[in-house]
């Protein structure tokens, strides 16, 4: 099924439940409510749940041959961290992709043209990173938030191909949207979920749980991250992945897998 008809099947399985449950709701008040919030769960499942992947296709893994994973970065660029981040991947002759946000491209696209320089990919990452309610934006508002990242990355001399929502929260418009844009949506295999309990040494062991060719590695940069594991936690993630023996590469788009 294309995401589109998902799309439109989810919101008349929805509508559809409302209006069952307001014929039954006197005679069968159990059955009104689970026809009124059933469909609501299954939106939510397709709207928040990263694995999910009904609404968009939002790749989790690469096909390869090699022993090596993707490293991606979201939140930048950041004036302290990215410059660090950029010695950090030289000295371990590693690769990666920045997922960056508009806004903050906007203020430092000089560190733009310093990452891609340095033979890295920058991605989208929506302009403002509207985490609260991005999830029931309307088809403008994700367009403008494409439109308005694209024109600053643009500005400062990258063309993305690649997007990531804030937090892995997708949009019943959100493949439309992308399609028309030439972006492709990536997700993850694992993170490092740095707002959670635990310091740098807990980050990088989650970022690297479960590790395997083709895993895609999520961590952050940029003052939303607690102040001891900024740099700190994607550093050890390096040590970890030289330790095993892994590479950190950028796969080409023929790679990308569920
Ligand atoms: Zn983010």
């Amino acid at each position: 099924m294309t995401h589109s008809r998902c799309v439109w099947l989810l919101i008349i399985i929805n509508l559809a439940g409302k209006l069952a449950a307001i014929l039954v709701v006197w005679s069968a008040p159990a059955a009104a409510l689970a026809f009124w919030f059933g469909p609501d769960a299954l939106l939510a499942y397709h709207l928040f749940v990263p694995q999910a992947q009904g609404l968009v296709r939002m790749h989790r893994r690469f096909a390869t041959s090699r022993r090596e994973v993707w490293l991606t970065i979201d939140d930048g660029p950041d004036p302290e961290d990215t410059p660090r981040i950029l010695e950090l991947l030289a000295e371990h002759g590693a690769h990666a992709t920045f997922f960056v946000i508009g806004q903050n491209v906007a203020l430092h696209p000089g560190i733009i043209r310093a990452v891609a320089a340095a033979g890295h990919e920058v991605a989208h990452h929506t302009h403002t990173h509207p985490l609260a309610f991005f999830w029931c934006a309307p088809p403008a508002r994700v367009g403008r938030e494409l439109d308005a990242g694209l024109e600053a990355l643009r500005a400062a001399g990258v063309h993305p191909t690649r997007f990531r929502p804030p937090a892995g929260i997708k949009n019943l418009w959100l493949a439309a949207a992308l399609r028309a844009r030439g972006l492709t949506c990536v997700g993850w295999s694992a993170r490092g979920l740095e707002r959670r309990r635990g310091d740098a040494e807990a980050v990088a062991g989650r970022a690297t749980r479960g590790l395997a060719p083709g895993a895609i590695l999520l961590l952050h940069e940029g003052p939303r991250v607690p102040g001891p594991i900024r740099v700190e936690a994607i550093r050890r993630v390096l040590e970890r992945l030289h330790d095993q023996g892994y590479q950190c590469a950028v796969p080409g788009p023929d790679q990308l897998v569920a």
